[in-house]
């Protein structure tokens, strides 16, 4: 199976990525975290990407596109993946469909997230993770059990996006209304999107998806 995961940042898509990868062996193919990746490491890419991301704007389509074939590439053809993030463009969606046909694939769900803008602030904003295991945490939603310790690793060093503030965010929903919306028409008219309430709980959540991937 191959499947993209489409929705607002905030949406949820790394937090049923990660579930997906756990329970059905699939790969998250997540474009964010690999920016994320190249700019901690310095790379041309990173250096490039880093102050498109701080303000919340797309880095460009070849960019992103190449990192997806480089990852497509490295991947067994028997493991399904999981498009978390990407594409984000109508042309990245042009660029998906021929990297898929060159590394023998084929697009079968795009699972819509749907979800209520207005929440969405509030749940990038105080969202924070483990900096050593990846967990995820909310200041308001979900904090660890003991405070300041990871309830997965027990390490006691958390971090945060740079590009989880209010400002950023407003740019990041603006981006994606006015050059990913536009892309979900084109797959409903293929018949392989799934829309899915992103409001329901977590566990709802990935429950409904499993669903659609029976
Ligand atoms: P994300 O982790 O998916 O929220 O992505 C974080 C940031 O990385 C975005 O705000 C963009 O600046 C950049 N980015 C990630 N994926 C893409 C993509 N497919 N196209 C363009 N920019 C991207």
């Amino acid at each position: 199976m191959n499947i993209i995961l489409l929705g607002p940042p905030g949406a949820g898509k790394g937090t049923q990525s990660a579930r997906l990868v756990e329970r059905h062996g699939m790969r998250q193919l997540s474009t964010g975290d690999m920016l994320r990746a190249a700019v901690k490491a310095q790379t041309p890419v990173g250096l490039k990407a880093k102050a498109v991301m701080d303000r919340g704007e797309l880095v460009s389509d070849e960019i992103v596109s190449e990192l997806i074939d480089a990852e497509l590439a490295a991947m067994p053809a028997g493991q399904g993946a999981i498009f978390d993030g990407y594409p984000r463009t109508a042309t990245q969606a042009e660029m998906l469909d021929a990297l898929l046909e060159k590394h023998g694939r084929a697009l079968d769900r795009v699972i819509e997230l749907a979800v209520d803008e207005d929440a969405l602030v509030d749940r990038i904003t105080g969202r924070f993770t483990c900096a050593r295991c990846g967990a995820g945490y909310h200041d308001r939603y979900r904090q660890p059990r003991q405070a300041g310790v990871c309830d997965e690793c027990g390490s006691t060093e958390f971090k945060r996006r740079p590009d989880d503030n209010e400002e950023t965010v407003r740019t990041r929903m603006q981006e994606y209304r006015a050059k990913t919306a536009p892309i979900l028409p084109g797959y409903e008219a293929r018949g392989i999107v799934r829309r899915v309430d992103g409001m329901a709980s977590i566990d709802a959540v990935t429950a409904a998806i499993d669903a659609i991937l029976a």
